[in-house]
């Protein structure tokens, strides 16, 4: 019988020869062990945002992972922000979180946005001077953009924004909300708008206690009768659903599995580490199924995000298999943390082992770029009609052969830390 870290290393295809992202694999842990590990128990206990920390990871470029290189980005493709939030998350979901929520917020410029736009906004986020967030959610709408209730009137040649926003990543330290409001009437009464944090008029509620990822914001942004030139439109007017779908779906569903995921292998070492230390338990049956069952919660997890990472960098319609790689790493790491606290007896009420915080971080990871029940109700909605909507992947699709073709399904499986 194989020992546990065998089994959790040993499915999945093998490696290959070279893997284009073992470099930034490696950057991204060194950087997460020796600046954010130490933050955790302050940003624990002072539920404060950790500006500082997000302001050096996007200097570091990380924002920009998707940035094209014309525009100073790193051009490193979905695979890259996937091994890059999985490697944060791993260490801190919080700081896995806040870096994939500025990464969303590139999306809408990247695939909406003007040459000018692009000029003007990509470079400055590459480069980590301005960080930008995507302000969809009302407290009434939830998870139905459609039902959204802010409004964007028009007065000559600027826009004038009223509403309020809410659970927006980044909120409290982002520069540039990409923001989606109500214009006309209908599904194309949608468009979507760039607002400086700095307009008149943009006010924030303070921050208020969440039960995980602490140390990042998701919070309140209260639009009151704010100006912005006819230039800060992303896309046609009547385009803003589909910029917040688009979005959601290439970005989102990826980047929160990918916290998930890093989660997940948290989870799997911090439970396989403590059953070792104690034989008594270790003995157990009953233990050692929960153990199996995590590494292949791990495991099926990871072939999932990886390989729908590497459709969307292939250039491959995959819509249906970014929502799938979410619901999937979403429903592993509720499953596997709860068997972790099970496992773990009252040590995993204590708040200096990290299992509990791990259990309340997979709680935030469910609702954002759409709960489980959505990508459910998306995914039946594909299959009952198929063709009835065009795919965002087919749409924008941006094949990087180059980069990706050596990245197997799976390969992620053997890369990732054990970190025993
Ligand atoms: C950590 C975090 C970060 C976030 N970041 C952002 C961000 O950067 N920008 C942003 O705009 N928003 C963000 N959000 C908000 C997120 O997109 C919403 O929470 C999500 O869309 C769900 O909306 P809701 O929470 O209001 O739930 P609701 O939509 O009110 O749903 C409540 C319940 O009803 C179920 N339900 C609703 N509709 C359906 C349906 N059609 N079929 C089946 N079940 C359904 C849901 O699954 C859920 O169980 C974030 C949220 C979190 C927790």
């Amino acid at each position: 019988m194989p020992d546990l870290q065998e089994l959790h290393a040993a499915p999945g295809a093998e490696a290959p020869e070279h893997d284009p992202h073992q470099d930034l694999r490696a950057t991204v842990r060194a950087f997460a062990q020796s600046e954010i590990a130490p933050r955790i128990p302050h940003m624990e206990a002072a539920d404060t945002i950790e500006d500082g920390l997000v302001t050096e990871m996007a200097r570091m470029g990380w924002i920009g992972v998707t940035i094209p290189a014309g525009h100073g980005g790193m051009d490193a493709g979905h695979t890259a922000k996937t091994v890059l939030t999985e490697e944060l998350s791993y260490v801190s979901a919080a700081m896995g979180a806040a870096v994939q929520a500025s990464v969303l917020g590139t999306a809408m410029i990247d695939h909406f946005g003007t040459a000018e736009q692009k000029r003007t906004w990509l470079p400055a986020i590459a480069d980590g001077s301005v960080l930008p967030t995507i302000a969809v959610t009302e407290e009434d709408s939830g998870g139905h953009v459609l039902s959204t209730a802010s409004t964007g009137r028009r007065s000559k040649r600027h826009w004038v924004l009223t509403g309020r926003k809410v659970y927006v990543g980044n909120s409290h330290i982002g520069r540039l909300h990409g923001v989606v409001v109500r214009t006309g009437e209908g599904a194309r009464g949608l468009t979507a708008f760039l607002v400086e944090a700095d307009r008149d008029g943009v006010h924030l509620a303070p921050h208020t206690p969440r039960i995980g990822l602490r140390g990042f914001s998701f919070g309140e942004l209260l639009l009151d009768s704010v100006r912005v030139p006819d230039s800060h439109r992303i896309g046609e007017v009547g385009d803003g659903l589909d910029v917040a779908y688009s979005s959601s779906v290439l970005y989102g569903r990826l980047n929160l599995a990918a916290v998930a995921l890093g989660i997940l292998a948290a989870t799997h070492d911090q439970v396989t580490r403590y059953v070792r230390g104690r034989p008594r338990i270790a003995r157990e049956s009953v233990v050692r199924g929960r153990v199996g069952e995590i590494g292949v919660l791990l495991h099926l997890s990871r072939l999932a995000v990886h390989d729908a990472a590497r459709r969307l960098d292939l250039g491959l319609p995959c819509d249906a298999d970014l929502m799938a790689a979410k619901y999937q790493a979403v429903q592993a790491v509720l499953r596997a943390t709860g068997l972790g606290m099970k496992t773990h007896g009252a040590a995993g009420l204590l708040a200096d082992l990290p299992m509990e915080r791990y259990r309340r971080d997979a709680h935030c990871i469910d609702p954002p770029a759409g709960t489980s029940d959505i990508q459910l109700h998306r995914l039946a909605e594909m299959a009952l009609a198929p063709g009835a909507r065009p795919q965002w992947s087919v749409r924008f699709a941006r094949p990087r052969p180059d980069r990706t073709l050596t990245q197997q399904p799976g390969s992620g499986a053997r890369q990732c830390p054990s970190h025993p």
